[in-house]
């Protein structure tokens, strides 16, 4: 494994034009408890073993995890009842707990809090459509890319989420929705976007596990198509190239936000480690690898990168590489307290994304839902943090 990658881009973050950011809290912490999606197939026999338990007993944990989202061993009928409690232990530690529910949109988004084994904060979002039900999940305790617009960026980086702690996220989730606690009535969790906390390519072991567990049929994984993840970047490009040999039909959200390298290089930090030429090879690269259209993110950030000016230079710079590789996905910026930068005029959005169609290019404007409830792209700062840590 590469540890370049897992360490936080740059080795250590120590070197290069680019260093994370870490956060004031940021310390060597222990390890989250071992969870039944960390460990290996063998690893989880070789627990099982060492509990008295013979091997058909994990397909039994692995089938109340991933088929029915359940971690009470204590109502495993199934399970011999002198060993629930044990397994329970070694199995299904309890890694996130909800300290604070907060709706919008008529319950239809709900943006979920979660302190971690060590206090850490973290927080997901699930935001239900008509035809879908979407969950938007952290993979960090903060985030070390430091894009000044982010309200996950003025945290800095505490420290990367295991495999357990993001798939939790997913779980719980899955069962808000069968079990027809989100408004609308009983239904499926269809899509996972990793746009919560966090920079995904950042802690790349742990969230590669994660999308394959999210992904695999049951009993292996919750059976959430792969093509119904999506996993967005800053533009780490070693992570970009990284996924595309993974052979998953994921869906790739690259954060681009400026068409050109002065302004990219203000708005994300990033940008001096891999610039704009690099982040668009490589995503093109990705297309080409996958099939799958990669997603553009672009905040429009009013007289900042929203002009027509931009958006001509944006669609020069994708239709360079051909036609129809890649979707924008302009959004008003959510401005976070004490930024200078603010949301574009409704005017300047509908001309930005005309010139983008004119040239060729399909985009379409992001909703903000959660906003009122800071629970929209870039607003995620798990706010009580401070009070509780
Ligand atoms: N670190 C990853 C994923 C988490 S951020 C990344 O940057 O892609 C999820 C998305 O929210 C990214 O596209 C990010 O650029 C965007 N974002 C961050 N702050 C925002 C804000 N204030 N308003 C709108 N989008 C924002
Ligand atoms: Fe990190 Fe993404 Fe926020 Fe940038 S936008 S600070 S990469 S979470």
């Amino acid at each position: 494994m590469n540890e370049e990658i897992e360490t936080g881009i740059t080795s250590g973050g120590a070197e290069g034009a680019f260093r994370d950011i870490l956060s004031k809290d940021h310390a060597r912490r222990g390890k989250p408890p071992v969870h039944f999606a960390d460990m290996t197939q063998d690893e989880r026999i070789q627990t099982a073993k060492a509990l008295g338990l013979p091997k058909f007993r994990v397909k039994q944990l692995a089938n109340h995890y991933f088929a029915h989202f359940d971690v009470n061993a204590e109502e495993f009928t199934d399970f011999p009842a002198a060993k629930r409690g044990a397994a329970a232990e070694a199995f299904f530690p309890t890694l996130i707990t909800p300290m604070l529910q907060q709706k919008a949109d008529q319950g239809m988004t709900v943006k979920t809090l979660w302190s971690l084994f060590d206090g850490s904060r973290i927080e997901s979002v699930l935001m239900r459509y008509p035809n879908r039900a979407t969950l938007c999940i952290s993979s960090q305790v903060g985030c070390g890319m430091g894009c000044p617009f982010c309200a996950t960026g003025k945290l800095g980086l505490t420290r990367n989420m295991s495999t357990g702690e993001i798939l939790e996220q997913v779980r719980v989730a899955a069962a808000q929705m069968r079990d027809g606690e989100i408004a609308g009535g009983p239904g499926r969790l269809s899509n996972v976007v990793f746009m919560g906390m966090g920079e995904p390519m950042g802690n790349y072991r742990s969230v590669l596990s994660a999308v394959r567990q999210i992904s695999a049929p049951a009993p292996e994984g919750f059976g959430i198509s792969a093509r119904n993840i999506t996993v967005s970047t800053v533009g780490v490009v070693p992570g970009i190239r990284k996924l595309a040999a993974e052979g998953l039909p994921v869906r790739l959200a690259v954060s681009l936000h400026a068409p050109n390298d002065k302004l990219r290089d203000e708005l994300v930090p990033m940008n001096r480690r891999f610039n704009t030429t690099q982040v668009l090879d490589a995503a093109h690269d990705y297309y080409l690898a996958t099939k799958r259209r990669v997603s553009i993110e672009y905040a429009l950030m009013r007289g900042i990168n929203d002009q027509a000016i931009h958006a001509r230079q944006l669609a020069n710079r994708l239709n360079h590489y051909g036609d129809d590789w890649a979707h924008v996905n302009p959004i008003p910026l959510n401005p976070i307290e004490g930024s200078k930068w603010t949301a574009s005029d409704p005017q300047d959005e509908r001309t930005f994304l005309d010139i983008l169609h004119r040239a060729g290019i399909t985009a379409t404007l992001r909703d903000t839902r959660g906003s009122d409830i800071d629970g929209a792209c870039g607003q995620l700062a798990a706010k009580t943090m401070e009070r509780h840590a």
